[in-house]
């Protein structure tokens, strides 16, 4: 069953430093690495490693960021036939990594930021699953969503990065036709009203708003699953992280992966909970995604 998934796909040129620039400074780092990047194109890769049948809908350029930009997709056996080339410069992530771990991105939109509806694959006949992340225009979201939606497919929105809430507000429309939300807990809190409840009763609050399920990621900690009859929590698989890039992305591409493959939701949240620990204990956003086999085994 086949997974279709319209997001961004980025280069990311990341810098290891000594400290992440203060306004106007400039620091002296180590050689920049250039790896493929983007949330649509990460959990693509995750989803396709997983052993579904997976199509990404998105945009590149035609320079030289291109060829990184697609090489874990290419590698993974992700389908590019909604892959568009567009007059614009590949997506583009300016990473830098501090000594002490933190990071500051600075995301360069690019051809991303000119896909529109009329990029969309108007057959969605070999569908069974859309998955949605927040680094495309919102209209193109929610015309996938609604399109989605009427022909019959499951509808899972990673609602990452947060727009800048209160400025920009989750799309009323966007939510109606999202059948399973997945947030982070800084996610979450764009959606809440701002009562500082518990986060269960945030998500359920969502259960009101379209989605069967909503589940909030909570790095660590694990994650929170809320349905209209049933909560799920799951402890983290327990690794020893050296690098949590792509969690989040490796977490939505699996659970979309698995629930594609027909099984039960607890199940692909499990799998998807022992990806992104797995992920975890590797350095990398696509390098570090493990495949079907190693999951599996941890599973077992
Ligand atoms: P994001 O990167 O989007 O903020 P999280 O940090 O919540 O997402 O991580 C997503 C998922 O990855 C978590 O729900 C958890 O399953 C897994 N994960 C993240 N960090 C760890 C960790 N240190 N140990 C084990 N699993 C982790």
């Amino acid at each position: 069953m086949s997974v279709l998934v319209v997001g961004s796909v980025n280069a990311d040129v990341t810098v290891r430093a000594a400290r992440i620039p203060a306004p106007g400074e400039t620091v002296l780092g180590e050689e920049a690495r250039v790896s493929p990047g983007g949330k649509g194109a990460n959990q693509a890769v995750a989803a396709a490693l997983a052993g579904s049948s997976v199509t990404l809908c998105g945009a590149v350029g035609r320079d030289t960021f291109r060829a990184p930009a697609l090489s874990g997709l290419t590698r993974a056996g992700v389908d590019l036939a909604g892959l568009h080339e567009l007059d614009a410069p590949t997506g583009l992530a300016l990473i830098t990594v501090a000594a002490s771990g933190e990071n500051a991105i600075t995301v360069a939109s690019g051809a991303n930021a000119r896909v529109t509806s009329a990029h969309l694959p108007t057959d969605l006949s070999g569908f069974t699953h859309l998955l949605l992340q927040n680094e495309l225009p919102s209209e193109v979201n929610r015309e996938a969503a609604r399109r989605a939606h009427a022909a019959g497919l499951t509808v899972l929105h990673n609602a990452a990065p947060a727009r800048q809430a209160p400025m920009e507000q989750p799309d009323p429309e966007l939510l109606a036709h999202t059948h399973h939300l997945i947030v982070n807990e800084h996610e979450l809190a764009a959606f809440a009203s701002g009562g500082g409840e518990a986060l269960e009763t945030q998500a359920r609050a969502l259960l009101t708003r379209g989605p069967r399920a909503v589940t909030v990621t909570l790095g660590a900690q694990g994650s929170l699953t809320v349905t209209a009859d049933a909560v799920d929590r799951l402890p983290a698989f327990p690794v020893t992280p050296v690098d949590t890039t792509g969690a989040g992305d490796t977490f939505c591409g699996v659970l979309t992966a698995w629930l594609a493959q027909g099984h039960p939701l607890p199940t692909a949240l499990h799998a998807a909970g022992v990806a992104a620990a797995l992920a975890c204990t590797r350095p990398g956003a696509q390098d570090a995604m493990p495949d079907r086999a190693e999951i599996a085994a941890a599973l077992a």
